[in-house]
């Protein structure tokens, strides 16, 4: 299950950085319905428990990478209220903080050489 590498090295430096409560896996997907760029959800049972992240292997490198952002705002955002709640919105306040977090790690270092003195 190769995806691509610019969303590979992304995916690594999320991981270390800002680790999510579960285990996150992160898949290119050949039939994703062409709705959707990308999907995730949280997979298996228990300690066993995942997270799944999809990204359609139709999108550009660029809109791949930008999806898993989106997307693992989602892993680190995860709780009970989505547990418990069936209609808990995907896109709430905690979701929005945490894809700010992720957006600047992911970015951190085009950043850090910017404001170099
Ligand atoms: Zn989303």
């Amino acid at each position: 299950m190769a995806y691509r590498r610019l969303t590979h090295e992304t995916s690594r430096l999320l991981k270390k950085k800002l680790p999510a409560a579960f285990t996150v896996r992160v898949r290119s997907a050949q039939k994703l319905d062409p709705q959707y760029q990308a999907l995730c959800s949280l997979e298996g049972s228990g300690k066993q428990r995942y997270f799944l992240i999809r990204i359609s292997k139709r999108l550009s490198d660029e809109q791949a990478r930008d999806a898993l952002i989106h997307e693992y705002a989602h892993a680190v955002s995860w709780g009970h209220l989505h547990d418990q709640q069936e209609d808990h919105p995907w896109h709430d306040d905690v979701w929005g903080v945490n894809y700010a977090r992720v957006y600047r790690v992911a970015n951190e270092d085009e950043e850090d050489s910017f404001h170099e003195k």
